[in-house]
Order: C-alpha cells, then structure tokens, then sequence
C-alpha cells in the first residue's frame, strides 16, 4: 500500500544533518591536508588566520579567540609554528608590553597553500546557481550572526556589522547593498564572511546595520548613520 513519501525528520533536522554531512568532509580533509604539510589543523588554521590579517600579527589571545580554540592550545600550536621557523614572536611597537605573532617569509609561503580552498569545496560551491549561492550565503550569514549572539564562536568580520555597509542603498534587486570602502553595490552573494578590510561597526551601529539588514530596510530609515572613517 502507497503511504506517500515518509518525513523522517524536521526541516530544521534535515538541514542539520545536511550541515554535519559538510563539516564531516571538511574535518576530514582539513586533517588530510595540514597533515600533508605537516602540520596540525590548529597549526594551520594560525597559518591561515595570520596570512589572512596580512602583516599586522596579533597576540596569542587574539588568535585564541579568532579560531575558538583555548589559549593553551594556541600556544603548543605557536610554539610549534615557530621551531618550524614559519611564524616568530616580536614586541608590538605601539605597546611594547603586547608580543606579537607574526609570519616569517617561508611561513607565509605555506600560509597561501593553507588558504586556498580545497578543489572538492570549489566544485561543490559552483554546483549552485546564482541564486541559490546569494540565499545559502544569506542563510550563512543570518546563522553566523545568531552563533555569535549566542556566544558560540567570535565575532567575525561580516559585512553587516562593519562600519562601511549600507544595506538596501539601492534600488537594484541583485545589488541592493553597497560596500562604502570600495564604493560599489553588492548583492547578498557578495556578502563578505571575513572580510580583511572589515572595521568594526560599534556596539551602538551593529544592532542598527543588523535590523536594517534583516528587515530590507534602507539606511537612514531610522535617523541618519554616523559619517564613514575618514568622510
Ligand atoms: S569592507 Fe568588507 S566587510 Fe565591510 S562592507 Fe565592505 S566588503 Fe563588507
């Protein structure tokens, strides 16, 4: 007898599921690849954190928090990093009480292998049309943003809480957000994760960007925003 297609599980359920399947081939790859290098996935995920502020560097702590990982672990991973020659340690020179993590030069040649997004993630990513990569990165966004609300992973460098987003500035339904510091429209697909010219909003604009954001609401549409860094 036809009992019509079984649900076997909740919307919400089945994304979770899809989501774990992901991560799962993430970790594993992850593993596969630093192993390749020699490395640890927490080594290179450093690596990739470092390359990704370009030469500024940043203290243990900073990077504890940026990879979610305890501050013990990060500094096995560092001190590893460093008998490997490929980061090195040196006093900040605007507070010399600060020790900077920074790339030495061969550690910033492996930091660009550990950057590069694996072929398999690639492929998958382009199997998507062009809308549906500007929903799922939408979709990232809304759940990155609720993680970080809830204390679960840091703060990242997302466009709706940097002080240069504008969302719903234009009229254009593909572009309807606009990036001040390149000073050209985005659409949601362009939406940046970890974006390394991202500053951030403020305690008091974040919120603002954010409801602006979700609800398709233009800027200016509760009281003027604060003038741009520089303007
Ligand atoms: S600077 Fe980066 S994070 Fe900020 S709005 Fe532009 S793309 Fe987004």
């Amino acid at each position: 007898m036809y009992r019509g297609i079984p649900v076997t599980a909740r919307p919400d359920e089945r994304l979770a599921a899809g989501l774990a399947k992901i991560g799962l081939v993430m970790r594993h790859h992850a593993w596969a690849d630093a192993g390749e290098r020699g490395l640890t996935p927490t080594q290179s995920q450093v690596l990739a954190l470092l390359h990704a502020r370009g030469g500024d560097g940043l203290s243990v702590s900073a990077v504890a928090a940026e990879v979610a990982v305890s501050q013990p672990t990060v500094s096995d991973a560092v001190a590893a990093l460093e008998r490997k020659r490929l980061v090195a340690r040196s006093r900040s020179e605007a507070d010399g009480r600060v020790v900077l993590v920074r790339l030495t030069e061969p550690g910033r040649r492996v930091a660009q292998q550990a950057v590069r997004w694996p072929d398999y993630l690639v492929r998958a990513i382009d199997s998507l049309d062009a809308d549906e990569r500007a929903v799922f990165v939408r979709g990232l966004v809304k759940m990155v943003h609720s993680l970080q609300e809830e204390g679960q992973i840091p703060h990242s460098r997302m466009c709706p809480s940097c002080i240069y987003f504008r969302p719903h500035a234009h009229a254009d339904q593909e572009r309807p957000h606009h990036c001040a510091f390149v000073d050209a429209p985005i659409g949601d697909a362009d939406l940046r994760i970890d974006c390394r010219d991202h500053e951030s909003a403020g305690e008091a604009l974040r919120p603002r960007l954010w409801h602006l954001f979700i609800e398709g609401r233009s800027p200016g549409a509760d009281g003027p925003l604060p003038a741009l860094p520089g303007s």
